[in-house]
Protein backbone atom coordinates (compact mmCIF):
# COMPACT_ATOMS: atom_id res chain seq x y z
CA UNK A 1 0.00 0.00 0.00
CA UNK A 2 0.91 3.39 -0.16
CA UNK A 3 0.93 6.33 2.55
CA UNK A 4 -1.51 9.40 0.83
CA UNK A 5 0.31 12.75 1.18
CA UNK A 6 -2.21 15.25 1.58
CA UNK A 7 0.60 18.22 1.67
CA UNK A 8 1.23 17.38 -1.74
CA UNK A 9 -2.42 18.74 -2.72
CA UNK A 10 -2.61 20.85 0.24
CA UNK A 11 0.33 22.24 2.19
CA UNK A 12 -1.71 24.35 4.21
CA UNK A 13 -3.25 21.20 6.00
CA UNK A 14 -2.48 21.14 9.49
CA UNK A 15 -5.03 18.87 10.94
CA UNK A 16 -6.72 15.78 9.73
CA UNK A 17 -8.38 12.20 10.14
CA UNK A 18 -6.69 9.23 9.40
CA UNK A 19 -6.65 5.08 10.09
CA UNK A 20 -3.61 3.50 11.65
CA UNK A 21 -1.96 0.75 8.91
CA UNK A 22 0.86 -0.48 10.50
CA UNK A 23 2.44 -0.32 13.86
CA UNK A 24 6.44 -1.16 13.15
CA UNK A 25 10.32 0.00 13.95
CA UNK A 26 12.53 1.76 12.10
CA UNK A 27 16.26 0.71 11.05
CA UNK A 28 17.42 2.68 14.18
CA UNK A 29 15.03 0.74 16.59
CA UNK A 30 12.38 3.57 17.34
CA UNK A 31 9.02 2.75 17.01
CA UNK A 32 6.76 4.49 14.09
CA UNK A 33 3.24 4.38 12.59
CA UNK A 34 2.30 4.43 9.01
CA UNK A 35 -1.15 5.70 8.17
CA UNK A 36 -3.53 5.58 5.23
CA UNK A 37 -3.14 9.22 4.46
CA UNK A 38 -0.77 11.89 6.08
CA UNK A 39 -0.43 15.41 6.04
CA UNK A 40 3.34 15.39 7.88
CA UNK A 41 6.13 15.93 5.38
CA UNK A 42 8.89 13.91 5.67
CA UNK A 43 12.45 14.72 5.75
CA UNK A 44 13.57 15.13 2.39
CA UNK A 45 14.87 17.68 -0.45
CA UNK A 46 16.78 19.54 2.07
CA UNK A 47 14.22 20.05 4.01
CA UNK A 48 13.39 18.73 8.08
CA UNK A 49 10.60 16.52 8.70
CA UNK A 50 7.63 18.02 10.60
CA UNK A 51 6.55 16.87 13.69
CA UNK A 52 3.14 17.35 15.92
CA UNK A 53 0.66 14.81 17.21
CA UNK A 54 -1.38 11.78 16.25
CA UNK A 55 -3.87 11.40 18.94
CA UNK A 56 -2.10 11.66 22.16
CA UNK A 57 0.98 10.34 20.41
CA UNK A 58 4.26 12.66 19.74
CA UNK A 59 5.52 12.38 16.22
CA UNK A 60 9.35 13.98 16.77
CA UNK A 61 10.29 12.81 12.87
CA UNK A 62 8.65 11.38 9.64
CA UNK A 63 10.96 9.27 7.16
CA UNK A 64 10.07 9.14 3.45
CA UNK A 65 10.18 5.36 2.65
CA UNK A 66 8.97 5.53 -0.96
CA UNK A 67 5.62 3.97 -1.10
CA UNK A 68 5.36 4.78 2.85
CA UNK A 69 5.74 7.19 5.36
CA UNK A 70 7.26 6.23 8.82
CA UNK A 71 5.79 8.40 11.61
CA UNK A 72 7.90 8.03 14.83
CA UNK A 73 6.40 8.70 17.93
CA UNK A 74 8.36 9.45 21.54
CA UNK A 75 4.92 8.49 23.79
CA UNK A 76 1.80 7.43 23.67
CA UNK A 77 0.31 4.06 22.17
CA UNK A 78 -1.62 3.40 18.62
CA UNK A 79 -3.01 0.52 17.29
CA UNK A 80 -3.29 -0.47 13.66
CA UNK A 81 -6.68 0.04 13.01
CA UNK A 82 -7.70 2.97 14.69
CA UNK A 83 -8.74 6.25 13.79
CA UNK A 84 -6.78 8.98 14.56
CA UNK A 85 -6.40 12.89 14.30
CA UNK A 86 -2.92 13.91 13.23
CA UNK A 87 -1.57 17.40 13.97
CA UNK A 88 1.15 19.06 12.35
CA UNK A 89 3.27 21.37 14.05
CA UNK A 90 2.33 24.60 12.44
CA UNK A 91 5.02 27.05 13.51
CA UNK A 92 7.96 25.12 12.17
CA UNK A 93 6.22 23.81 8.92
CA UNK A 94 5.09 27.21 8.56
CA UNK A 95 8.90 28.48 9.17
CA UNK A 96 10.32 25.51 6.50
CA UNK A 97 7.82 26.52 4.10
CA UNK A 98 9.13 29.93 3.82
CA UNK A 99 12.62 28.76 3.68
CA UNK A 100 12.01 26.12 1.06
CA UNK A 101 9.77 28.39 -1.42
CA UNK A 102 12.46 31.67 -0.64
CA UNK A 103 14.69 29.24 -2.24
CA UNK A 104 13.54 28.56 -5.24
CA UNK A 105 12.62 32.01 -5.69
CA UNK A 106 16.48 33.17 -4.75
CA UNK A 107 17.77 30.57 -6.83
CA UNK A 108 15.27 31.36 -10.20
CA UNK A 109 16.77 34.71 -9.48
CA UNK A 110 20.52 33.59 -9.66
CA UNK A 111 19.71 31.72 -12.64
CA UNK A 112 18.00 34.18 -14.56
CA UNK A 113 20.59 37.16 -13.50
CA UNK A 114 23.72 35.24 -13.34
CA UNK A 115 22.94 31.92 -15.85
CA UNK A 116 23.98 30.07 -12.17
CA UNK A 117 22.52 27.05 -11.28
CA UNK A 118 21.46 26.00 -7.59
CA UNK A 119 23.46 22.22 -6.92
CA UNK A 120 22.47 21.89 -3.67
CA UNK A 121 19.74 23.06 -1.11
CA UNK A 122 19.64 22.51 3.25
CA UNK A 123 17.66 24.24 5.87
CA UNK A 124 18.94 24.57 8.66
CA UNK A 125 18.07 25.40 12.69
CA UNK A 126 19.06 28.78 11.99
CA UNK A 127 19.58 29.77 8.63
CA UNK A 128 19.43 27.92 5.23
CA UNK A 129 22.16 27.26 2.33
CA UNK A 130 22.47 27.16 -1.15
CA UNK A 131 25.03 26.34 -3.37
CA UNK A 132 25.29 28.27 -6.60
CA UNK A 133 27.32 27.49 -9.83
CA UNK A 134 27.76 31.29 -9.60
CA UNK A 135 31.91 31.47 -10.80
CA UNK A 136 32.70 35.27 -9.75
CA UNK A 137 30.37 36.24 -6.67
CA UNK A 138 30.74 39.64 -5.29
CA UNK A 139 28.52 41.72 -2.57
CA UNK A 140 27.02 43.59 -5.60
CA UNK A 141 26.00 40.66 -7.83
CA UNK A 142 24.03 38.77 -4.33
CA UNK A 143 22.33 41.94 -3.73
CA UNK A 144 21.10 42.07 -7.08
CA UNK A 145 19.77 38.90 -7.03
CA UNK A 146 18.19 39.11 -3.48
CA UNK A 147 16.51 42.38 -4.30
CA UNK A 148 15.00 40.65 -7.65
CA UNK A 149 14.15 37.82 -5.10
CA UNK A 150 11.81 39.95 -2.80
CA UNK A 151 10.39 42.21 -5.56
CA UNK A 152 8.36 38.68 -6.47
CA UNK A 153 7.82 38.18 -2.79
CA UNK A 154 6.10 41.54 -2.87
CA UNK A 155 4.53 41.18 -6.02
CA UNK A 156 2.36 38.41 -3.80
CA UNK A 157 2.53 36.14 -7.00
CA UNK A 158 -0.10 32.41 -7.02
CA UNK A 159 2.04 29.95 -6.90
CA UNK A 160 0.45 26.85 -8.81
CA UNK A 161 0.78 22.85 -8.21
CA UNK A 162 0.38 20.93 -11.34
CA UNK A 163 1.26 17.29 -12.12
CA UNK A 164 2.24 16.50 -15.92
CA UNK A 165 4.10 13.20 -17.53
CA UNK A 166 7.34 13.60 -18.86
CA UNK A 167 6.56 14.22 -21.88
CA UNK A 168 4.42 17.41 -21.67
CA UNK A 169 7.66 18.31 -18.87
CA UNK A 170 10.04 18.29 -21.54
CA UNK A 171 7.67 20.91 -23.40
CA UNK A 172 7.88 22.97 -20.06
CA UNK A 173 11.14 25.65 -19.29
CA UNK A 174 11.84 23.74 -16.49
CA UNK A 175 14.96 25.66 -14.11
CA UNK A 176 16.20 21.90 -13.42
CA UNK A 177 16.09 18.37 -14.76
CA UNK A 178 13.75 16.28 -13.33
CA UNK A 179 15.24 13.54 -11.52
CA UNK A 180 12.41 11.15 -11.20
CA UNK A 181 10.43 9.42 -14.11
CA UNK A 182 6.45 8.96 -14.13
CA UNK A 183 4.10 11.62 -13.23
CA UNK A 184 5.62 14.88 -12.30
CA UNK A 185 5.05 17.35 -9.56
CA UNK A 186 5.49 20.81 -11.04
CA UNK A 187 5.92 24.10 -8.94
CA UNK A 188 4.76 27.37 -10.22
CA UNK A 189 5.64 30.50 -9.57
CA UNK A 190 3.68 32.92 -11.80
CA UNK A 191 5.48 33.89 -15.08
CA UNK A 192 8.51 33.59 -12.98
CA UNK A 193 9.86 30.27 -11.87
CA UNK A 194 8.75 26.24 -13.10
CA UNK A 195 10.38 23.38 -11.06
CA UNK A 196 9.62 19.78 -10.56
CA UNK A 197 9.70 19.32 -6.38
CA UNK A 198 7.65 17.44 -4.20
CA UNK A 199 8.09 19.82 -1.06
CA UNK A 200 5.84 21.82 0.61
CA UNK A 201 5.63 25.86 -0.79
CA UNK A 202 3.17 28.80 0.03
CA UNK A 203 0.52 29.64 -1.51
CA UNK A 204 1.90 33.11 -3.00
CA UNK A 205 5.20 34.51 -2.56
CA UNK A 206 3.95 37.29 0.03
CA UNK A 207 4.03 34.61 2.75
CA UNK A 208 7.30 34.58 2.38
CA UNK A 209 7.31 38.19 4.02
CA UNK A 210 11.37 38.44 3.25
CA UNK A 211 14.85 36.80 1.90
CA UNK A 212 17.90 38.15 3.36
CA UNK A 213 21.42 36.60 2.14
CA UNK A 214 23.61 37.32 5.77
CA UNK A 215 26.47 35.85 4.19
CA UNK A 216 28.15 34.16 0.87
CA UNK A 217 31.54 32.07 0.56
CA UNK A 218 33.12 30.08 -2.37
CA UNK A 219 32.93 26.26 -1.18
CA UNK A 220 33.49 23.31 -3.20
CA UNK A 221 34.59 25.48 -6.39
CA UNK A 222 30.43 26.93 -6.02
CA UNK A 223 29.41 29.63 -4.19
CA UNK A 224 27.39 29.30 -1.21
CA UNK A 225 25.10 31.48 0.27
CA UNK A 226 23.78 31.33 3.72
CA UNK A 227 19.73 33.18 4.18
CA UNK A 228 16.60 33.88 5.87
CA UNK A 229 13.32 33.70 5.20
CA UNK A 230 9.94 34.92 6.81
CA UNK A 231 10.24 34.83 10.39
CA UNK A 232 13.60 33.56 10.06
CA UNK A 233 14.33 36.74 9.22
CA UNK A 234 12.76 38.56 11.91
CA UNK A 235 14.08 36.51 14.64
CA UNK A 236 17.19 37.38 12.86
CA UNK A 237 16.35 40.98 12.35
CA UNK A 238 15.76 40.97 16.25
CA UNK A 239 18.66 39.73 17.38
CA UNK A 240 20.78 41.55 15.46
CA UNK A 241 18.97 44.87 16.96
CA UNK A 242 19.27 43.67 20.01
CA UNK A 243 23.04 43.46 19.81
CA UNK A 244 23.03 46.64 18.02
CA UNK A 245 21.63 48.76 20.61
CA UNK A 246 23.41 46.61 23.20
CA UNK A 247 27.13 47.80 21.51
CA UNK A 248 25.62 51.61 20.60
CA UNK A 249 25.05 51.68 24.34
CA UNK A 250 27.90 50.59 25.95
CA UNK A 251 30.09 53.35 23.24
CA UNK A 252 27.58 55.77 23.51
CA UNK A 253 27.12 56.30 20.10
CA UNK A 254 24.10 56.09 17.69
CA UNK A 255 24.01 52.44 16.24
CA UNK A 256 24.56 53.71 12.61
CA UNK A 257 27.88 54.47 14.01
CA UNK A 258 29.15 51.97 16.05
CA UNK A 259 31.43 50.27 13.43
CA UNK A 260 33.50 53.66 12.91
CA UNK A 261 33.90 53.55 16.37
CA UNK A 262 34.54 50.79 17.33
CA UNK A 263 37.88 50.97 14.49
CA UNK A 264 38.81 53.92 16.40
CA UNK A 265 38.20 52.61 19.78
CA UNK A 266 40.42 48.85 19.09
CA UNK A 267 43.11 51.38 17.37
CA UNK A 268 43.39 53.31 20.80
CA UNK A 269 43.40 49.77 22.54
CA UNK A 270 46.59 48.95 20.68
CA UNK A 271 48.28 51.95 20.78
CA UNK A 272 47.57 52.01 24.69
CA UNK A 273 48.69 48.89 24.84
CA UNK A 274 52.48 49.32 23.21
CA UNK A 275 52.59 52.32 25.17
CA UNK A 276 51.89 50.25 28.41
CA UNK A 277 54.37 47.50 27.00
CA UNK A 278 57.08 50.31 26.57
CA UNK A 279 56.50 51.97 30.06
CA UNK A 280 56.82 48.27 31.92
CA UNK A 281 59.85 47.85 29.62
CA UNK A 282 61.12 51.28 31.04
CA UNK A 283 60.29 50.66 34.56
CA UNK A 284 62.22 47.59 34.58
CA UNK A 285 65.03 48.90 33.48
CA UNK A 286 65.21 51.55 36.20
CA UNK A 287 64.49 49.12 39.27
CA UNK A 288 67.30 47.00 37.46
CA UNK A 289 69.92 49.97 37.28
CA UNK A 290 68.51 50.49 41.43
CA UNK A 291 69.07 46.57 42.03
CA UNK A 292 72.47 46.34 40.58
CA UNK A 293 73.74 48.94 42.64
CA UNK A 294 73.53 46.92 45.63
CA UNK A 295 74.70 43.57 44.25
CA UNK A 296 77.21 41.80 45.00
CA UNK A 297 80.09 40.87 42.90
CA UNK A 298 82.44 38.23 42.39
CA UNK A 299 86.26 38.29 42.31
CA UNK A 300 85.66 38.86 38.50
CA UNK A 301 83.38 41.52 38.43
CA UNK A 302 80.28 39.49 38.19
CA UNK A 303 77.44 40.99 39.41
CA UNK A 304 74.75 39.23 42.15
CA UNK A 305 71.11 40.21 42.32
CA UNK A 306 69.11 38.67 44.42
CA UNK A 307 65.93 39.98 45.37
CA UNK A 308 62.67 38.48 46.96
CA UNK A 309 59.36 40.47 46.57
CA UNK A 310 56.02 40.73 48.11
CA UNK A 311 53.15 39.81 45.96
CA UNK A 312 54.89 40.98 43.13
CA UNK A 313 52.93 39.98 39.69
CA UNK A 314 54.99 36.99 38.04
CA UNK A 315 55.25 38.81 34.59
CA UNK A 316 56.86 41.92 36.13
CA UNK A 317 59.20 39.26 38.02
CA UNK A 318 60.40 37.93 34.52
CA UNK A 319 60.77 40.98 33.12
CA UNK A 320 62.64 42.83 35.26
CA UNK A 321 64.69 39.20 36.01
CA UNK A 322 65.83 39.83 32.13
CA UNK A 323 66.22 43.32 32.42
CA UNK A 324 69.20 42.59 35.34
CA UNK A 325 70.38 40.41 32.57
CA UNK A 326 70.42 42.67 29.68
CA UNK A 327 73.77 44.03 31.27
CA UNK A 328 76.80 42.61 31.14
CA UNK A 329 78.79 39.92 33.99
CA UNK A 330 74.93 39.77 35.73
CA UNK A 331 73.06 37.34 37.04
CA UNK A 332 69.27 37.75 38.46
CA UNK A 333 68.01 35.67 41.27
CA UNK A 334 64.73 37.13 42.00
CA UNK A 335 61.94 35.56 43.37
CA UNK A 336 58.33 36.43 44.90
CA UNK A 337 56.70 35.59 47.37
CA UNK A 338 52.65 35.86 48.36
CA UNK A 339 51.94 34.55 51.66
CA UNK A 340 52.04 30.74 50.73
CA UNK A 341 54.13 30.25 47.97
CA UNK A 342 57.58 31.37 46.17
CA UNK A 343 58.00 32.12 42.30
CA UNK A 344 61.15 32.43 41.18
CA UNK A 345 62.98 33.69 38.30
CA UNK A 346 66.41 33.35 37.35
CA UNK A 347 69.00 35.09 34.53
CA UNK A 348 71.98 35.51 33.46
CA UNK A 349 73.59 37.35 31.14
CA UNK A 350 74.90 36.06 27.64
CA UNK A 351 78.17 36.81 28.39
CA UNK A 352 78.66 34.39 31.54
CA UNK A 353 77.91 30.50 31.69
CA UNK A 354 76.09 29.46 34.50
CA UNK A 355 73.40 27.38 34.22
CA UNK A 356 69.71 29.04 35.78
CA UNK A 357 68.00 26.14 34.72
CA UNK A 358 69.91 23.86 36.95
CA UNK A 359 69.89 26.52 39.55
CA UNK A 360 66.02 27.01 39.52
CA UNK A 361 65.84 23.25 39.90
CA UNK A 362 68.19 22.56 42.61
CA UNK A 363 66.16 25.97 44.57
CA UNK A 364 62.52 24.34 44.19
CA UNK A 365 63.48 20.89 44.61
CA UNK A 366 64.22 22.20 48.15
CA UNK A 367 60.59 23.94 48.84
CA UNK A 368 59.31 20.71 46.79
CA UNK A 369 58.39 22.57 43.83
CA UNK A 370 59.06 22.24 40.16
CA UNK A 371 60.97 24.63 38.00
CA UNK A 372 62.76 24.65 34.50
CA UNK A 373 63.96 26.81 31.60
CA UNK A 374 66.73 27.42 29.32
CA UNK A 375 70.91 28.15 30.75
CA UNK A 376 70.04 31.80 30.72
CA UNK A 377 66.78 32.05 31.80
CA UNK A 378 64.49 29.60 33.75
CA UNK A 379 61.93 29.93 36.33
CA UNK A 380 59.79 27.46 38.95
CA UNK A 381 57.94 27.74 42.50
CA UNK A 382 56.84 25.98 44.77
CA UNK A 383 55.01 26.29 48.58
CA UNK A 384 57.40 27.57 51.78
CA UNK A 385 57.45 30.38 54.16
CA UNK A 386 58.60 33.81 53.14
CA UNK A 387 61.65 32.90 55.68
CA UNK A 388 62.58 29.86 54.24
CA UNK A 389 62.63 31.51 50.37
CA UNK A 390 64.95 34.55 52.14
CA UNK A 391 66.84 31.79 53.39
CA UNK A 392 67.19 29.71 50.08
CA UNK A 393 67.72 33.00 47.85
CA UNK A 394 70.89 33.79 49.93
CA UNK A 395 72.40 31.26 50.29
CA UNK A 396 71.95 30.62 46.44
CA UNK A 397 73.17 34.11 45.76
CA UNK A 398 76.12 33.66 48.65
CA UNK A 399 77.05 30.10 46.29
CA UNK A 400 77.64 32.40 43.05
CA UNK A 401 79.23 35.43 45.06
CA UNK A 402 81.87 32.44 46.23
CA UNK A 403 82.48 30.66 42.68
ZN1 LIG B 1 9.95 23.00 -3.73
Amino acid sequence: MKTARLYYDDSHLMEFEARVVDVRETADHRRAVVLDRTAFYPTGGGQPSDTGTLDGARIVECIDEGDVILHVIQEGDLLPGQQIIGRVDRARRLEHMQQHTAQHILSQALWRLFGAETRGFRIMDRCSEIDVALDQPTDERIAQAVGLANEIVWQDRPIKIDYVSAEEASRLALRREPTRSGTLRIVEIEEFDVTPCGGTHARRTGEIGIIFVRSWERAKRMTRLRFVAGVRALRDYEALNRAAERVASMLSSEREMIAHRLERWIEEHQALAKRVRELEEQRAASEAAVLCERASARADGTKVVAHLFRNEDIEALKRLARAVASRPRTIALLAVHDGESMHVAFARSADLNDDMSALVRRACAQIGGRGGGRAEFAQGGGLCTEEKARDLLDSLARELVAK
